[in-house]
């Protein structure tokens, strides 16, 4: 039902690898590691009867490693990573005044959409991974490393809001030596069937921290779940006053809220950046339309096909009203409860640059998109 209106694809049936994870967990030879979302902490609560936008991250963490993951992590860390490439991208964008506006490419349902029904516009799209291929891609070349020592091949599940990133997942270009860098996407409802089929208490578990070497992230990594936080974040990277009121400020330029399509200014320097933040592919398509009649003008677009973006997205708990204002609320409230706020000051990322990613920026965290594949 819901997936037909946010896939590009038109997959009416959604593909279940519940049974594939099940059977790498149990395989001997195998290391599961599994990436979580920032949207699915704060929806996945409602299907244990907590209250809507309350952030389980903690308790699912605890559920993850009852179930038998080997490694859990925080796919905003790797959103971090995003900021920093989408951020360098726009400045050198600005900088040379190509492919402007630059479109944002962390919604895949988006990315697809623009190179079937606008393919005048896929040099827009930025060449940054979404976070969870990112993640996907850093996963694999760790386990790479560790391989010697460990002897057990690794498979990378994410657990995604998702749909879309199933089929994202299993495109061509996210493919090295023909094995995907994310073998397995599975949404919130199936996590929850998941915890189900194991028989696990929810409200018994005892909040856990994720795994290092990746455990750290910031809030602007977590804010991606909701429509705004990709240009929020990029906003505080970019921003040269790195003042505590000057990141207040970010929050009241317009770019918070859940109206369809909202704009705001930036200035950075001499120039002023024009942001244009939609949600709901009726909003987006508007949008572009009025960008090829010239009407409006932008630097940069930050599109998610879903209403309030991945907090309503297809593989979450069904709710009527999606409960997007209690959802992003909770994301808002982890981003204040964060030590650090900037993805810049995340204290992984430098050392990440300098060791995993020397050398392997471009092949891991940046992808040419070829034709859509309508496979899903
Ligand atoms: Fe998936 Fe929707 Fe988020 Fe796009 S906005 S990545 S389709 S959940």
């Amino acid at each position: 039902g819901q997936c037909a209106a946010v896939c590009p694809t038109g997959a009416i049936s959604v593909k279940d690898d519940r049974a594939a994870v099940w059977e790498a967990i149990y395989d001997d030879n195998k290391r599961v590691a599994v990436q979580v979302a920032p949207a699915v902490r704060v929806a996945l609560g409602e299907e244990f009867g907590l209250p809507p936008g309350e952030n389980v991250m903690g308790e699912m963490v605890a559920g993850l490693r009852k179930l038998g993951f080997d490694e859990i992590y925080d796919t905003s860390v790797c959103a971090d990573l995003t900021v920093m490439e989408e951020a360098a991208e726009l400045r050198k964008r600005l900088s040379s005044d190509e492919n402007l506006p630059l479109f944002t490419s962390c919604c895949p349902a988006w990315v697809n959409y623009v190179q079937t029904k606008y393919p005048e516009y896929k040099h827009n799209i930025s060449s940054c991974k979404s976070p969870m291929q990112m993640f996907g891609a850093i996963l694999k070349e760790h386990a790479e490393s560790i391989k010697k020592v460990d002897g057990r091949e690794m498979i990378s599940v994410a657990i995604m809001p998702c749909t879309a990133k199933k089929q994202e997942s299993a495109r061509e270009e996210f493919k090295r030596d023909g094995v995907p860098d994310v073998d397995y996407v599975i949404t919130t409802q199936e996590l929850v069937l998941m915890f189900k089929e194991a028989g696990i208490v929810f409200s018994q578990l005892e909040p856990e921290a994720t795994d290092v070497p990746f455990g750290i992230s910031s809030g602007a990594g977590i804010i991606f779940g909701v429509t705004g936080g990709v240009s929020e974040a990029v906003i505080r990277r970019l921003m040269e006053d790195k003042s505590r009121e000057a990141m207040m400020d970010i929050s009241y330029t317009g770019i918070r809220g859940i109206e369809g399509a909202k704009e705001a200014e930036i200035t950075l320097g001499e120039k002023t950046i024009r942001i244009a933040v939609v949600h709901g592919l009726k909003n987006v398509d508007d949008v572009i339309k009025k960008i090829k009649a010239g009407t409006v003008q932008y630097d940069f677009i930050e599109a998610m096909a879903c209403p309030g973006g991945c907090i309503g997205g297809a593989g979450q708990p069904y709710a009527l009203q999606r409960n997007t204002r209690e959802r992003s609320g909770g994301l808002y409230k982890a981003d204040k409860l964060s030590q650090i706020r900037r993805s810049e000051e995340n204290p992984i990322i430098m050392p990440l640059y300098s060791g995993l990613l020397k050398n392997k920026v471009h092949e891991l965290l940046h992808v040419e998109y070829n034709q859509p594949s309508n496979e899903g």
